[in-house]
């Protein structure tokens, strides 16, 4: 096999050895599809949703601010294009953490829940399945936006 289509998101990239799909965050190693940038954040911090921006949805509540790095989305303008589109994985700007870790980040720091800013969480099913783990002293759900 010289080849795999991944099927994360509709552009359906075909990977061949050691070429990374549109997004950056995938890569063919040994005929396996291997995640480039597993568990790194270049931000993972509480912030005002209205920075976000969002309004009108928890007004003035605390949500942590997750961004990861890659994207597939190529629009005109970006102004995150070199943080999460030229980042190498052994960055000293990424952070290492699991996805448990950043919903515990998410609990202990009384966040209301999870938003992803800069770059498309539609490529990273693993972390968006992990929004319906509970911390530790969990009473509620964060909420994932
Ligand atoms: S997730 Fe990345 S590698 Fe997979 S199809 Fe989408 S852009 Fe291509």
């Amino acid at each position: 096999m010289n080849h795999l289509d991944c099927s994360i998101c509709e552009l359906r990239c075909r990977l061949t050895e050691g070429r990374q799909g549109a997004c950056g965050l995938y890569e063919l190693q040994e005929n396996r599809i291997v995640e480039r940038f597993a568990d790194r954040y270049l931000v993972a911090c509480p912030i005002s949703i209205e920075t976000a921006p969002i309004l009108h949805f928890y007004p003035g509540a605390k949500f942590l601010q997750i961004t990861t790095t890659g994207c597939n989305f190529n629009c005109p303008g970006c102004i995150s294009t070199v943080l999460v589109r030229e980042m190498f994985p052994d960055s000293r700007a990424l952070q290492h953490l699991t996805v448990e870790q950043i919903v515990a980040k998410a609990f202990e720091t009384r966040c209301e829940g999870i938003v992803f800013l800069m770059n498309d969480p539609l490529v990273m099913p693993r972390i968006l399945r992990a929004h319906g783990c509970k911390g530790p002293n969990a009473t509620k759900r964060p909420v994932a936006v």
